[in-house]
């Protein structure tokens, strides 16, 4: 039951994986117009902020997803619109200033492991990088977010304290980022422990400053966005049909499906401004060229009833 404290009239951004963080953990890269025409039927659907591509390859995931081209078939994008890249190094942010983007997504861990074996640096190597990122992207007017990965548990060390991510988040919330993401990347997160890292990283950064990133490894991902909402946060990444996953955590689920997230929300009457039939329009389109099942329930679901969402409730 929703805590009486939730307000229902809340808006809710939703930041969509599909197109980067969901195709990258695929064997092969996807071509460059199936990749436009997907984050042009998530963004007919409603998704306001995107991740369009990377400019790196992604550790332990072995397909590219260039943005250069993504972001040139694709235009110019409108003032209410975030199509945002993930950006590595200073070289990529200046790329994707002159190709026009605006919104960058930087990447850290909480373990120190993590990362290492995912950025190549240790956590305080990373935090310099991301501030010198910072300070550059801002005076181009290019805002940041940055993902906080394995805030949960890491593949390699296990249980992260949640004060080890609120330390991160005390050091990342006076650099001016857009946002910062709490990433559960194993997806091993339940909301008692969800709880007890959102009320660590609350003491050190403002509710609205901050995101979260689930999986659904053990079936739990919506469970944690209920937590999160009671606890004020009111940003959620998620990818659709349940793309993407972990490759250094075998079994691990895809990253919440984005058509699991919508549904919730709209369920509990709170805008996130989607469309729940166009989300499964994207989310056939894509599992159509991947040849994939979706792992979405809400879209096996509806699909199975061979109704529109709007027709079917
Ligand atoms: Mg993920």
């Amino acid at each position: 039951m929703v805590d009486a404290s939730l307000e229902l009239v809340d808006g809710v951004e939703i930041i969509e994986l599909g197109a980067r963080d969901g195709l990258q953990g695929l064997s092969n890269t996807v071509d460059t117009l199936v990749r436009v025409n997907l984050i042009e039927l998530l963004e007919i659907a409603g998704l306001s902020s995107i991740e369009v591509g990377a400019f790196a390859l992604i550790s332990g995931m072995s397909a590219a997803t260039p943005p250069l081209p993504v972001l040139e078939a694709l235009g110019h994008a409108p003032a209410d619109r975030i199509r945002s890249v993930l950006v590595p190094h200073l070289n990529a942010l200046d790329q994707a200033y002159a190709a026009g983007c605006r919104d960058i997504t930087v990447t850290t861990a909480a373990s120190r492991t993590f990362c290492r074996a995912t950025l190549g640096c240790d956590i305080e190597e990373n935090l310099y990088r991301i501030t010198q990122l910072i300070e550059h992207a801002r005076p181009l007017g290019i805002a940041v977010r940055v993902r906080v990965s394995t805030v949960i548990d890491c593949p390699f060390e296990g249980v992260i304290a949640p004060q080890a991510v609120a330390a991160i988040v005390a050091r990342l919330q006076p650099l001016g980022c857009r946002q910062i993401c709490l990433d559960d990347t194993t997806g091993s997160g339940a909301p008692g422990t969800v709880g007890t890292l959102l009320r660590s990283c609350l003491m050190e950064a403002p509710m609205h400053t901050l995101a979260c990133h689930f999986h659904d490894t053990f079936g739990l991902a919506n469970a944690n966005v209920m937590e999160a909402l009671e606890q004020g946060i009111r940003a959620f990444d998620s990818s659709i049909s349940g793309l993407g996953g972990n490759p250094y955590f075998p079994g691990a689920a895809g990253n919440l499906a984005t058509e699991e997230l919508a549904y919730l929300l709209t369920g509990l009457g709170m805008d996130c401004g989607v469309d729940l039939d166009g989300l499964l329009l994207a989310g056939e389109y894509i599992d159509c060229m991947l040849d994939r099942r979706t792992e979405s329930r809400v879209g096996r679901a509806l699909r199975a009833r061979n109704l529109p969402y709007s027709v079917a409730r």
